[in-house]
């Protein structure tokens, strides 16, 4: 699939992460995934103590047990994660970038030592609330607000809704207007008045718990705001480490699409040879690693800029742009490679390519990216 030896740039230490994620999800994800898809589970009671020893809860981060690794690695290792499901990529980059990130980044010494060894180990989980029902795109509406009362307490009132492992977390990073503006809030599951029931009938992303967060006067002490940033760039900061393991990971989904395009285009034979033999099979399955190459690259170039302190927000959105829309049009090709096969859960391609649509969609969608681009290139915002 590499057709460009990509990998080969990768050091020895990323090429190992690699290998030790792929070894992950060959034996702990691909012999249940199609059934967790179909049945609408994901078994994170299990998974997370092995993603916690192997190292890849909170990767990128250092210090309270996490690995330290280098942002190519993480990406390395969410690519290899997607490749088996964005629902299992998606667990990893909430617990990850969206959870354990704005602790690490904007908490308090006792807020992290409180959570992150116990996230960076598996044994507690976390999730992130910024979206609400009336408010996807334009945070800044948010109707979700917490005031301090004369006891210093915080009461939180409010909802969010399409919330990652919501009902499984023990911890909700939570976004909500307060006097002083917006400010993040580290809510134990467990306090009187927070509910998180699951969202059921999703047709993307099946392997994945997806919530409501309803809080009911949520009664928290004063130290449970993040105290290192107030405003909206502390929820929009967490989305752009989110957003960099999104854009190595679709790498993985439309990778699986491709080898399972061409593993049954070179088995299944119609007028009397396989139907990889014919030109218009050969011409999308060249153009699917011609577009795999190039997200690669893409990934491979913003994670080296992460790596040098380079990165910008823009750049995030070009790359979480671009692989998505390319891992769900090598998806979608690769649907039509296999046929009526290809609308079965007997092979990855339908799963991987009904969830491609919930990712480009999180995170940004990709109407709001191209909008970012669009400000970048001329000056002028088009948002409203
Ligand atoms: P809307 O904002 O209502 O947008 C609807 C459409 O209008 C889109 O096509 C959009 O691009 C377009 N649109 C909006 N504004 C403009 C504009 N100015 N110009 C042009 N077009 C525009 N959120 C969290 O906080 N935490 C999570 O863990 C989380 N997990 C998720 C998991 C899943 C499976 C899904 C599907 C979503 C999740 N989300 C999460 C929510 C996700 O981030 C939002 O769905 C996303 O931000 C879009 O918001 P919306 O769905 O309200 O769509």
């Amino acid at each position: 699939m590499d057709l460009l030896n990509l990998d080969d740039q990768l050091t020895p230490e990323q090429r190992m992460v690699r290998d030790t994620a792929q070894g992950f999800v060959r034996e702990h994800v691909l012999p249940g995934i199609g059934d967790w898809f179909e049945e609408g589970t994901f078994p994170a009671s299990s998974l997370a103590p092995v993603l916690g020893s192997l190292g890849m809860l909170g990767m990128h981060l250092s210090g309270y047990g996490c690995a330290g690794l280098d942002a190519v690695s993480y990406g390395v290792a969410c690519r290899e994660l997607e490749a088996g499901d964005s629902g299992l990529r998606s667990f990893v980059s909430v617990q990850g970038s969206l959870a354990m990130f704005p602790i690490w980044r904007y908490g308090s010494e006792e807020q992290k030592a409180e959570w992150l060894p116990r996230m960076a180990s598996g044994e507690a989980i976390g999730c992130f609330g910024l979206t609400e029902p009336d408010h996807g795109s334009d945070p800044a509406g948010m109707r979700t607000h917490a005031k301090q009362d004369v006891s210093g307490d915080w009461l939180l009132n409010g909802s969010k809704m399409w919330i990652t492992n919501g009902s499984i977390a023990d911890v909700a990073i939570v976004w909500a207007q307060t006097d002083s503006g917006v400010r993040g809030f580290v809510v134990p599951t467990s306090t009187p008045g927070f509910s998180a029931p699951e969202i059921h009938r999703k047709l993307s992303l099946r392997a994945s718990v997806t919530s409501s967060l309803y809080f009911d006067d949520v009664r928290l002490p004063a130290s449970a705001v993040l105290p290192g940033v107030t405003g909206l760039k502390g929820p929009l900061s967490c989305l752009s480490e989110a957003r960099f393991g999104i854009l190595w990971g679709v790498v993985g989904a439309g990778r699986a699409c491709l080898e399972a395009a061409i593993d049954y285009a070179k088995t299944r034979v119609q007028f009397g040879k396989p139907i990889g033999g014919f030109q218009l099979t050969q011409e999308k399955l060249a153009w699917m690693a011609v577009s795999l190459g190039q997200a690669g690259l893409t990934a491979l170039h913003l994670g080296r800029l992460k790596d040098a302190g380079e990165l910008s927000p823009r750049q995030v959105s070009f790359g979480k742009l671009a692989n998505v829309r390319a891992a769900l049009d090598i998806a979608r090709q690769a649907r039509s490679i296999l046929g009526a096969n290809g609308v079965t859960l007997e092979y990855p391609v339908i799963r991987h390519m009904n969830n491609l649509e919930s990712v480009l969609t999180y995170e940004g969608t990709q109407e709001i990216h191209t909008l970012v681009l669009g400000e970048a290139l001329t000056g002028l915002p088009a948002y409203r």
